[in-house]
């Protein structure tokens, strides 16, 4: 029988009559969509569609998820409209195709946009509903399969996506069995030397164990029917990404990890779970801390299961795991064993809702953050581990991603518990705010009515993606204008009672650090924070001063650079003409000489002694006896003035800013021009400044042309 007959056949043995005559139809309607179109392997379009409805049949998915499954390409990829769809298949199966048909084929001019994008679109669709989440992961599982038709760069990229997104979030979902078969494809894709070492090596290991998997196996079997319990038992190896994982983080070889094989043991109740835990414990000694009751417990994504290692007689260790049928279902099928359990006792509505908690606060994250990269960065830590189980002082369990802290908690619990919030306590003692917790810890979240809110470190030490946008809405809803206005005016009227202007104390660098201390986004989410009283106008001014503070000092400092070498010879401010000191000496215009300049004095007639550079044009007609050497003196006294030609992009404010910079090192400016030029005949317009500075050494000219070349849009500073 051809791949559509034995998938008709299948459908027949699994679902009801009606059921299956939608499918069929489905069937045929996406079958004859699609027809023509080939895959890139080049087998014909429709075995995926038809693949990925196996894949969520085996699952025992409901009819109307087969049924989507079934049309999930024809939206995209074929003429088929929406209206067409809801005719033939109602608005349920249309809701669920466009759900996956919208976060498909997005493309976008960067990478991350466009994962990005892709998220937020899943996270909606998911929102909308779960089974959207289900189908895509089947239809990348297939894809992933089938990765070897296409082209090797597109495969990478393909695998390494699935590796940080698709396969966490099947897992967040429990669904472990695709997600472990997504992992292994990717590790395949993604380090394929790896791959087939680990393949050979592991099927030689099994080969060798056989034998003793199947006594061990026996030897459980046997004990549990003198014991009357009903049992499935079987060895099953653990999947090479995990494997290969556990080699890596724990850079161990091969050889080490013992626990290749777990013996799994199925039974019929969870009382029979701990009956066969006794029995197999008698058997063999278990490994000390190796014993985890995951029913008691279970964990974030709803898996069950007692696990034990134990030392076989021949001293080798082995992993069991023990759990009933239901649970077994949701540990390889999760969120999906919903749709085939719609009971209490496997995975029931509340507590299937609580589990879908993680995507509100992606869409919640989402809202909050406005880039890509933050966003993506957030939901793949996010979706990376989520192990941890900690209690309220009243028992309820609460599942955070693991480095969570106290307020994390606080947050998860409610966002008003979150801002009130003033301590913690761990386990009845007071622990500093961001202590790690750790699973089985009780929380106490300390609050105080009269709190001013969160404070701005919170969002450097929280974890969790919800507590950040918590945080970050709760600082937006402050960003009012009355309490702008009245943070900048006690901060203004602080700063006067000090002794500063306030507006000079923002032009420092201290703004910079006050603004990267205490994470605000702007000046004015530092004026409301002020405001509405998360921050007291002392600590910001405190920093803002100590950076105005030292920055003056090193402006004196380098005012009085030249004076620290002053030696021998006296301190005139005169320039030295033959060995004499001339007070009198002044300096020619048309060179401006600054000190280190070999420099001429001039002697003229009735006008005293004029010192030039002794490249200076004009002295070429100049009475050649009247020109004698001349020297600096070791301190000068007098007011040198400094050209600056400063070349710098065409912008507009530029010409200001380098004004402004300059007054604001503390020069006096002769003057100061400037003009749009197109210098170097490239088309290219820049800026030419000129401008004059009265300056008393080099140092301080060698600073200030520093600190003009430093700035943004400078293309270069010089003196000339
Ligand atoms: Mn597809």
């Amino acid at each position: 029988m051809d791949g559509d007959g034995n998938f008709l056949e299948k459908i027949k043995s699994l679902y009801g009559k009606r059921d299956c005559e939608k499918i069929t139809r489905a069937f045929e309607f996406s079958k004859k969509a699609h027809e023509g179109q080939k895959r890139a392997g080049g087998e014909d379009y429709f075995i995926h569609p038809r693949a990925v409805a196996d894949i969520l049949i085996d699952m025992k998915m409901d009819s109307a998820t087969i049924i989507a499954a079934l049309l999930h390409d024809v939206l995209e990829d074929t003429k088929v409209t929406d209206v067409q769809i809801a005719e033939e298949f109602g608005g349920e199966i249309l809701t669920l195709v466009k759900g996956v048909t919208r976060f498909d084929k997005l493309k976008f001019a960067d990478k991350i946009d466009e994962e990005a994008e892709n998220l937020r679109k899943m996270f909606l669709s998911i929102a909308e509903d779960i089974r959207v989440i289900i189908i895509k992961l089947a239809d990348r599982l297939h894809n992933m399969r089938t990765l070897e038709a296409k082209a090797s760069e597109s495969r990478k990229r393909k695998a390494m996506e699935t590796l940080e997104i698709y396969a966490p979030f099947a897992g967040r979902l429990g669904m472990s069995q695709i997600k472990v078969e997504l992992e292994d494809l990717c590790l395949l894709y993604l380090y394929p030397e790896a791959y087939a070492e680990l393949k050979e090596k592991v099927s030689l290991k099994l080969a060798e164990r056989q034998d003793f998997i199947a006594k061990v196996c026996g030897e459980i079997k046997a004990r549990l029917v003198e014991m009357g319990i009903e049992s499935e038992v079987y060895g099953r190896p653990k999947h090479f990404y995990s494997i290969f994982n556990k080699m890596r983080n724990q850079n161990k070889k091969f050889d080490e990890i013992y626990d290749l094989i777990a013996v799994r043991v199925i039974v019929d109740s969870v009382k029979d779970c701990y009956g066969a835990l006794g029995v197999i414990h008698t058997m063999w000694p278990p490994m000390q801390g190796r014993f985890k009751d995951y029913i008691a417990m279970r964990k974030a994504n709803n898996y069950q299961s007692l696990h034990t290692t134990v030392f076989s007689k021949f001293g080798a260790l082995f992993e069991i795991q023990i759990r009933t049928k239901e649970m077994h279902e949701i540990a390889e099928y999760g969120i999906a064993a919903h749709w085939k359990y719609k009971n209490p006792k496997a995975l029931g509505d509340s507590q299937f809702n609580e589990r879908l908690n993680f995507i509100k606060g992606f869409i919640e994250a989402d809202i909050s953050l406005s880039d890509n990269e933050e966003f993506l960065d957030i939901v793949k830590a996010d979706l990376g581990q989520h192990e941890l189980l900690v209690f309220t002082p009243k028992g309820k369990i609460i599942d955070l991603p693991v480095g969570s802290n106290g307020i994390d908690f606080a947050y998860n619990i409610h966002s008003e518990l979150g801002n009130k919030c003033v301590g913690i306590k761990i386990n009845g003692e007071m622990a500093r705010i961001d202590t790690k917790l750790q699973s089985g810890d009780v929380v106490e979240v300390l609050t105080n009515p009269n709190s001013k809110g969160p404070s701005r470190d919170w969002l450097k030490i929280v974890k969790t993606t919800s507590a950040k946008s918590k945080i970050h809405q709760f600082f937006k809803r402050e960003m009012k204008d009355d309490n702008i206005k009245k943070g900048r005016d006690m901060l203004e009227s602080e700063a006067r009672h000090k002794g500063y202007v306030f507006s000079e104390l923002l032009h420092g660098k201290g703004l910079d650090e006050v603004m990267k201390r205490y994470v605000f986004s702007s000046e004015d989410d530092m004026f409301a924070s002020v405001g509405y009283g998360g921050i007291t106008t002392k600590q910001i001014l405190f920093k803002l001063v100590e950076a105005y503070k030292k920055e003056k000092k090193i402006e004196y400092k380098e005012k009085g650079a030249v004076s620290s070498n002053g030696e021998k010879r006296e301190a005139t401010g005169g320039i030295m003409i033959g060995g004499y000191n001339e007070e009198n000496a002044r300096y020619a215009s048309c060179c401006n000489p600054l000190p280190g300049d070999e420099i001429v004095a001039y002697l003229s007639k009735g006008r005293g002694v004029a010192v030039h550079r002794s490249d200076c044009s004009n002295l070429k007609g100049l009475d050649a006896e009247r020109l004698q050497k001349a020297e600096w003196p070791t301190v000068i006294t007098h007011e040198l003035i400094a050209n600056i030609r400063v070349t710098v992009v065409d912008r507009k404010g530029v010409f200001s800013e380098v004004s402004s910079l300059i007054s604001g090192m503390g020069f006096d400016m002769e003057s100061f021009q400037g003009n749009i030029t197109e210098s170097d005949g490239s088309g290219i317009k820049r800026g030419d400044i000129r401008c004059s500075i009265k300056i008393k050494s080099m140092d301080e000219l060698n600073a200030a042309v520093n600190r003009i070349r430093a700035m943004k849009d400078v293309i270069d500073a010089q003196r000339f």
